[in-house]
């Protein structure tokens, strides 16, 4: 298995997954064509698959186009996106599993973000859109907090403590900005905010992020840490610091920060 990181638009990734054994290759949220033809071009490779977490146009904008330059390619994302998502033609299930080459990948259901959010599993890789970012998460557009929360911390939180985690955009920095003002006395934050700010200066990608790491630095997946709580306590002192209310709280201060 392989993968590579596409830069595309102002702050999105797409990404270029490809079967070693049988050189099938997928892009998983192509924003745009052209820097998905030059990766491809670049390595020699065709394109056998689009892969869409979700249907916004910063991770389908270019589906029409790839299409156009590889007819009749399977086109997947959930089922209830079925009219949102340029030339789909798999409407995937919760849990539904299918093949690239001799890949199996698993559509894991992420509501929240959008009704039809998924995140694609492969092995120890996890492509999760605009579910979770680097140290952070995306904003509630469709779903509930509780979805949210849900999708976050019960569906992607239970992949293994090593799962790679491929996200939709370059929010990290920012993201760990907001998790230590949250918890500014949190080491783990601190010292990966310094890492990840050398990295990007240094012209390198914050993506991927591992699900062990985002355990001990995203706020996200944080909420019933004390410090935490504690946050949340001091903008609604009522709040009943439920995982969900914890995180609805959470939410709305990241939309304004
Ligand atoms: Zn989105
Ligand atoms: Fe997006």
């Amino acid at each position: 298995m392989l993968i590579r990181s596409i830069p595309c638009l102002q702050d999105n990734y797409a990404y270029l997954l490809r079967c070693e054994q049988t050189g099938q290759t997928a892009v998983i949220d192509p924003s745009e064509a052209l820097p998905v033809l030059k990766a491809l071009q670049k390595e020699g490779l065709s394109l056998h698959a689009i892969l869409n977490t979700h249907h916004h146009g910063d991770h389908t904008g270019g589906n029409s186009e790839l299409l156009r330059h590889f007819p009749g390619i399977p086109v997947y994302g959930h089922g209830s996106d079925q009219g949102r998502i340029a030339g789909q033609t798999h409407f995937l299930a919760a849990g539904e599993v299918f093949e690239l080459g001799k890949l199996s990948i698993q559509a894991l259901h992420n509501p929240g973000h959008t009704h039809g959010a998924v995140s694609y599993a492969v092995h120890d890789a996890l492509f999760t859109g605009d579910t979770l970012f680097g140290a952070g998460c995306g904003r509630v557009f469709e779903g509930t907090p509780a979805q949210m929360y849900h999708s976050l911390n019960q569906v992607i939180g239970a992949c293994p403590e090593n799962t790679r985690l491929f996200f939709g955009h370059e929010y990290t920095r920012k993201n760990l900005e907001f998790a230590l003002h949250v918890e500014p006395e949190n080491p783990a934050i601190a010292d990966r905010l310094a890492a990840i700010t050398a990295l990007l200066q240094s012209g390198n990608f914050s993506t991927p992020s591992e699900l062990g790491l985002e355990r001990l630095t995203n706020p996200f997946l944080r909420c019933e840490v004390p410090a935490v709580q504690a946050f949340v306590k001091r903008i609604e002192a009522e709040n009943p610091l439920t995982p969900v209310e914890v995180f609805r709280v959470l939410r709305a201060q990241k939309d304004r920060f």
